[in-house]
């Protein structure tokens, strides 16, 4: 989509009191006219970024632009911007009028042209003629369209909606996700929502944000989202997905779930990947005729089709079909090359950069990357050095330089595991993340040093749980930068 942006964030940081940064860097842009849902679980920094937007939090660093202008600087009040909260925060000793006129009354506005922006107001929101209406008389939905009625009838440049549906019942908020859609080509206007509902994001949009941990994960339209996921995160949030670790076996030929499958994605031969396939994907078959075969743990008629469990080696895998079998029975899978959604192996996945510590004795060398500090052999960064007396031998036997010694640490997520027992491992942290693949979960912990650390486990712990991670010393390698 073309045209110029009305909005640009730019490096945003976002920390409180100086100590847990909430938003990590950000920088997205946001077009004239659009419809921008950000979308992330609770907790992921969405109403952060809208009230920065707004004036009412100032960035830690970076800066805010609203037509090419940095706003930054500037209070709520002088910035062309309204904002319908989650609570509709209207005056309940105020009548219709006079809620949606409030704004105009403080800018001290003639009442005829008062009368006239705010009938225009009420119009847009099919209201006309609920002027004397008084607040508690008027139903949920009702009572919603005032309180953006009164954000629009300062004419801004830019809505924020946080949440605005959250409290309507499902019905309510659907008939009012239509309405909303049709204000915003009304109006004309950009419009920034904040949801942590997929179907909403997906189904209201022109461009969907996908925020997970103070971060951007992906940027992209409702389809691009679900059709591309750029990463597991994305993909198993948005919609239900089956995802499988596996290796590029040749050309558009990807191996996982103990099978070989065509795919449409080509990265070299050997690449490391996840394979994401949605549940309606999958079609049920004879066993014979599956690419691959499991049998049927159990099955649920979900109205327009059945959600069927199948356990396929360990993989227990989720399919929508419209047939299905009893618990038991054998059946075969198979996928249409387009249906799988190859994603390469992030690398930098529990990679850290470390460094040698000052002080030494002993015969095993200090050091200490992201949150951790242990003593290693100096044979694991120097092949075949000796330590003595705090001074590392090479293999020559000539004494190695250790003050800009840097080196890169890394362990697979396979390799750590985690315990509640805040002694036993070797860093601690909060889970803020997990997802399920193949037959386990892996968990992003965000550690005390605000690294974040990818663990698998079998075990099912919950979000925010605090746990320590235990990293074996053997399985950590070292490559010197
Ligand atoms: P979301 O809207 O995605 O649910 P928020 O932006 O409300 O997330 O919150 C993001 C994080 O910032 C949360 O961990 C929240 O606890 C924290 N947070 C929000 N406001 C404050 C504040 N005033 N002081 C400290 N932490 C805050």
């Amino acid at each position: 989509m073309g045209g110029e942006n009305m909005i640009e964030l730019h490096n945003i940081k976002k920390s409180y009191d100086n100590e847990t940064t909430v938003i990590e860097d950000i920088n997205l842009e946001i077009k004239k006219g659009e419809f921008v849902t950000l979308l992330g679980p609770s907790g992921c920094g969405k109403t952060t970024i809208l009230r920065m937007i707004a004036g009412f939090e100032i960035p830690t660093e970076g800066e805010i632009l609203l037509g090419g202008k940095d706003i930054s600087e500037l209070p709520p009040n002088k910035r062309p911007i309204n904002t319908v909260f989650q609570k509709y925060a209207l005056f309940p000793h105020l009548n219709v009028y006079d809620n949606v006129a409030f704004g105009l009354k403080l800018k001290k506005l003639p009442k005829k042209q008062q009368a006239q922006k705010v009938s225009k107001a009420l119009e847009m929101v099919d209201l006309e003629g609920f002027e004397k209406r008084s607040i508690d008389t008027l139903s949920g939905g009702q009572q919603q369209r005032i309180a953006i009625a009164r954000a629009i009838v300062n004419e801004p440049k830019v809505l924020l909606l946080d949440e605005p549906l959250s409290a309507l019942d499902y019905k309510m908020r659907k008939e009012m996700q239509m309405e909303l859609k049709n204000m915003h080509k009304k109006l004309g206007i950009t419009f920034i929502f904040v949801t942590h509902d997929q179907e909403e994001a997906l189904t209201m949009s022109d461009k969907v944000v996908v925020m997970a941990n103070g971060a951007i994960q992906q940027v992209g339209t409702p389809e691009e989202i679900y059709n591309e996921p750029s990463n597991v995160f994305v993909a198993d949030f948005i919609g239900e997905s089956n995802i499988f670790k596996g290796v590029m076996s040749g050309k558009f030929k990807a191996r996982f779930c103990k099978a070989e499958f065509t795919c449409v994605d080509d990265y070299a031969k050997g690449t490391v990947i996840d394979a994401v396939i949605r549940p309606e994907d999958f079609v049920l078959t004879k066993p014979e005729e599956g690419m691959i075969t499991g049998e049927i743990l159990s099955s649920d008629f979900k109205g327009t089709f059945y959600e069927v469990s199948v356990l396929c080696g360990k993989n227990q895998i989720a399919v929508h079909s419209l047939r299905t079998g009893e618990a038991g029975t054998r059946v075969g899978l198979s996928i249409e090359p387009d249906n799988i959604h190859i994603i390469p192996y992030d690398l930098s996945i529990n990679h850290y950069e470390g460094s040698v510590c000052r002080e030494q004795e002993g015969s095993t060398l200090a050091v200490s990357f992201a949150g951790i500090s242990w003593n290693i052999e100096p044979s694991a960064l120097f092949e075949g050095a000796v330590m003595s007396e705090g001074v590392v031998y090479d293999a020559q036997g000539l004494p190695i330089d250790m003050s800009d010694v840097s080196f890169e640490a890394s362990f697979a997520p396979e390799h750590a595991d985690l315990s509640d027992d805040a002694d036993e491992g070797v860093v601690q942290g909060n889970i803020v993340s997990f997802i399920y693949i193949d037959d386990h979960y892996s968990y992003t912990v965000r550690g005390l040093d605000e690294e974040d650390y990818i663990v698998d486990d079998e075990d099912l712990w919950n979000q925010n749980d605090f746990v320590s991670i235990i990293i074996p010393q053997d399985k950590v390698k070292y490559k010197l930068l």
